[in-house]
């Protein structure tokens, strides 16, 4: 049997800085930019970055469908940030096209725009009892949740990581931290898996 692979999606976005991480965490990882790329993965990172321009590479890539089939299919996904807003079922106030992989809806910008990005200790009692250092940059909240969603750590009583299943969503960036312990989390979901 071959190892486990974690991908990273790698069409735009703090890339690097997940790779990182999940290297620190303990697991190998290959960047993903096409469908070839995808097959040889278990699991799948998307970064922060721009979520319109990232949906719209997603399609010139051939990857929409690839991707939603896996992760509909089990695979485990996390998205940071913008990676999040693309896996969101919606986009409060906005036509945007998504993956629909999460059962929520999620406003962008919500907490301010790029000054008022910040660093939060944030409680996630899924990661133990240690707040967690949680960088906000121009970052989305989720609005609404479907039933099947678990809320795992809110922000001004909106949540900011959420969990349907496989699929991992949180508002923040850990890469962007030499806190490890959501890249641990998001690999003990695909040891699972
Ligand atoms: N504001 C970006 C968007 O809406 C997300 C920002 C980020 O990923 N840091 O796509």
């Amino acid at each position: 049997m071959r190892t486990p692979h974690v991908g990273v999606l790698a069409l735009q976005g703090d890339v690097v800085e997940h790779v990182h991480a999940l290297e620190r965490a303990g697991a190998d990882v290959i960047e993903v930019r096409t469908p070839a790329d995808l097959e040889r993965v278990d699991a799948l990172v998307v970064p922060g970055g721009e979520s319109t321009t990232v949906i719209r590479l997603l399609g010139r890539f051939g990857l929409t469908q690839p991707i939603v089939e896996r992760v509909r299919g089990g695979m485990p996904f996390w998205g940071t940030c913008m990676g999040m807003i693309v896996a969101a079922h919606d986009v409060a106030d906005l036509e945007q096209d998504t993956l629909d992989l999460i059962d929520v809806t999620v406003r962008r910008n919500a907490f301010g725009r790029q000054v008022d990005s910040a660093e939060v200790p944030l409680a996630i009692p899924a990661l133990g009892d240690a707040p967690f250092p949680a960088v906000f940059i121009r970052a989305p909240w989720i609005e609404r949740t479907g039933p099947a969603v678990e809320t795992l750590a809110e922000r001004d009583g909106h949540g900011v990581m959420v969990r349907q299943g496989n699929v991992l969503g949180t508002s923040f960036h850990p890469e962007l931290t030499g806190d490890d312990r959501v890249h641990a989390y998001f690999l003990s979901m695909m040891a699972d898996a």
